[in-house]
């Protein structure tokens, strides 16, 4: 059985001239990059030319690029950093209700640190008003941390809008940028972005491997305490091979993207349409112009999204419901609820993304089953049953 991988939002194969690109660096030029003899120099080398890439590529300094052990660091390096650098002058941060964990639990932990939190709210899209983010900024504002592309519903957000708002009140503008990047042409200065996470998992690169980008001038300091790396930024030996693989990711992210993400776009539009007009009760969610070119989210009414899962699974289709880290709770997502859907319609959700290996036959054969399945638990769901009987009354 073929298996059809369609959770490029959890995880990517990590490309093969990514584990190429990787490989010398366990074997041959192992060296610690911070010494000084010369097996160490290829090691150096190689992180300064990763580092300029991603640089380059977001119109930033090759000196405000920090790696770390992947988003979620990043992520918490950001707010908890900022949150003490700047806690004198107030104690007051935004963000919004459909981020990552990584930055929702980040900030309910800073809660407790005695700051105060305002979650914006998202229209039925999942997009955030640049309005509703100048209405909430207040004197004691330190920080804004809207995510640039969300994980769950591909809803990309007006990111240069909300950066100019935070800028224009002298508040600093952090990102999540993590599924993003390698997405979305993203540029630091002409979008007024301050400081913007991403990770190398997310886009064909290796996992345990991520950014902070901290622009020049905001006074973030050291996060992990040790040694000098990181421009004495984040202690800890470099994780050589994953910054060269993470480099080469971005390389080819970039090379690639106009083509790649064309192609997924007009994949993902055929998946929508074939789903939308074969299969009845469903909701597309997120916004049908600003979204991910990979991400379809959908809800069938009457349907569990685990059921659904387990079902694609036996059939090797690899999909997500909610977010990877509320699988296996019973809570429906934070996002699917934050944009208006109820309880029950919530809890129906599936999400595919796609891959630069998605293929049109893949699409069909997990569209051929995603119905064939909907239909066979709708017809032992008694509410479904219930719901017939009332459409046949009316
Ligand atoms: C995956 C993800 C993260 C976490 O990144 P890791 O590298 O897995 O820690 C953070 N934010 C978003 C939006 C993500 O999709």
């Amino acid at each position: 059985m073929e298996l059809i991988y369609l959770d490029n939002a959890a995880t990517t194969r990590t490309a093969p001239e990514v584990v190429e690109a990787m490989l010398p660096f366990f074997t041959e030029y192992y060296g610690n990059a911070s010494t000084v003899y010369s097996l160490g120099d290829k090691s150096k080398e190689a992180v300064t030319n990763a580092r300029e890439t991603i640089a380059r590529v977001l119109g930033a300094k090759p000196e405000e690029i920090y790696f770390t052990a992947g988003g979620s660091e990043a992520d918490n390096w950001a707010l908890k950093a900022t949150a003490e650098a700047y806690g004198e002058k107030g104690k007051h941060i935004i963000t919004s209700k459909i981020e990552h964990h990584a930055i929702l639990h980040t900030c309910q932990w800073l809660e407790k640190q005695g700051f105060e939190v305002t979650y914006l709210d998202v229209d039925e899209n999942g997009l955030v008003a640049p309005e509703a983010l100048e209405q909430a900024i207040r004197p004691d504002t330190i920080l804004v941390s809207i995510m640039f592309a969300n994980n769950e519903i591909g809803t990309i957000e007006p990111i240069a809008e909300l950066g100019a708002v935070a800028r224009k009140h002298g508040v600093l503008f952090h990102t999540d940028a993590v599924q993003a990047f390698g997405q979305v042409p993203i540029d630091v200065d002409a979008m007024n972005i301050d400081m913007l996470s991403s990770s190398g998992h997310k886009l064909n690169g290796p996992k345990g491997i991520g950014f902070l980008y901290i622009r020049k001038g905001v006074k973030i300091r050291s996060f992990v305490h040790g040694g000098a790396q990181e421009r004495k930024r984040r202690a800890g030996t470099e994780n050589v091979p994953g910054i060269v693989g993470f480099g080469k990711a971005v390389e080819l992210a970039v090379a690639t993207m106009e083509e790649r993400c064309s192609r997924e776009r007009k994949l993902r539009d055929y998946m929508i349409s074939r789903i939308e007009s074969e299969i009845p009760y469903a909701r597309i969610n997120g916004d049908r112009e600003n979204r991910l070119p990979n991400n379809v989210n959908v809800c069938f009414r009457f349907v569990e999204g685990e059921s659904m899962l387990i079902m694609l699974d036996m059939k090797g289709i690899c999909a997500s419901s909610g977010s990877a880290c509320t699988s296996g709770s019973l809570d429906p997502s934070h996002v699917l609820l934050a944009i208006g859907l109820p309880h029950e319609i919530a809890h129906g959700s599936l999400r595919l993304t796609l891959g630069d290996d998605t293929t049109r036959e893949q699409i069909d054969t997990t569209v051929d089953a995603i119905r064939d399945i909907v239909q066979h638990l709708r017809d032992m769901s008694p509410l479904y049953e219930d719901f017939v009987k009332k459409q046949q009354e009316k």
